[in-house]
């Protein structure tokens, strides 16, 4: 079997001196999409913020590719190919479409999709439209297909999407499902928090869940089986 694109073991986080994660452990193997799933305040945003080095955390072990990040700064752990979506965009929107996107262009990488301006924009053809568009002037669900598109152009391998559906049309989210299914298809390896069930249903192979800070037990559910199974 080829070494998983994320491979998180025992994994603790603190805000100050407020422990919110607990021995968390999960996988996304290569060309995966797993969702992690539960309430709010559970700590979803607080695992990404976690494995992007943006959080006080240890870890028995923390890796991206077979290669140990745990110690790794964000901007290391972001060259490694490690694409991050958060919750609130964070997009610029005193910038332009077009600049949103140019600031965040890497070159591409051996091993994972390239996202060039064609597959770019064949993903997001509403975009191309609007290159000129201050990010400030559009839409929540124009704002958070930018914010896709920006992580796309960084050449990721695995990406983390923090609630991608939040706050977002339901119509908007059914194009946001055919979005992420494609850019899976092209082989990106995908790690979702979410709490819209649909949403998780038509993308995830996988599915963790997690409750005040740990994974409930026995809360890893395989697509297609009703049964949560043991890990
Ligand atoms: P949501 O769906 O509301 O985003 P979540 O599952 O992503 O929920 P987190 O945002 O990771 O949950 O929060 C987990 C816990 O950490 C919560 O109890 C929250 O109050 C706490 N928390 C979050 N951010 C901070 C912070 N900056 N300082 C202290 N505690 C925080």
């Amino acid at each position: 079997m080829s070494r998983p694109m994320l491979e998180i073991e025992g994994l603790d986080a603190w805000y100050g001196a407020a422990r919110i994660l607990f021995d968390l452990s999960l996988t996304v193997a290569r060309g995966e999409a797993v969702a992690l799933i539960g309430p709010n305040g559970a700590g979803k945003t607080t695992t990404m913020k976690a494995i992007m080095g943006l959080v006080r955390r240890h870890a028995r072990r923390l890796s991206i590719d077979g290669q140990d990040v745990a110690t790794l700064a964000t901007f290391r752990i972001a060259r490694l190919g490690v694409g991050y979506v958060p919750e609130d965009r964070r997009i610029f929107t005193d910038l332009t479409v077009a600049e949103n996107l140019a600031l965040a262009r890497r070159p591409a990488r051996a091993g994972a999709p390239a996202w060039d301006e064609a597959a770019l924009f064949a993903l997001f053809p509403n975009l191309a439209g609007m290159l000129d568009r201050p990010g400030g002037q559009m839409s929540g669900g124009e704002q958070q297909m930018l914010a896709l598109a920006r992580a796309l152009v960084g050449n990721p391998a695995l990406l983390l999407l923090d609630e991608p559906s939040e706050g977002v049309a339901p119509i908007i989210v059914e194009q946001m499902i055919e979005t992420i299914r494609s850019m899976k298809a092209r082989g990106l390896s995908i790690l979702i928090s979410e709490q819209n069930i649909d949403l998780c249903n038509a993308i995830c192979d996988r599915t963790y869940e997690i409750e005040h800070g740990a994974l409930r037990p026995g809360g890893l559910v395989e697509k297609n089986s009703s049964r949560p199974q043991n890990e």
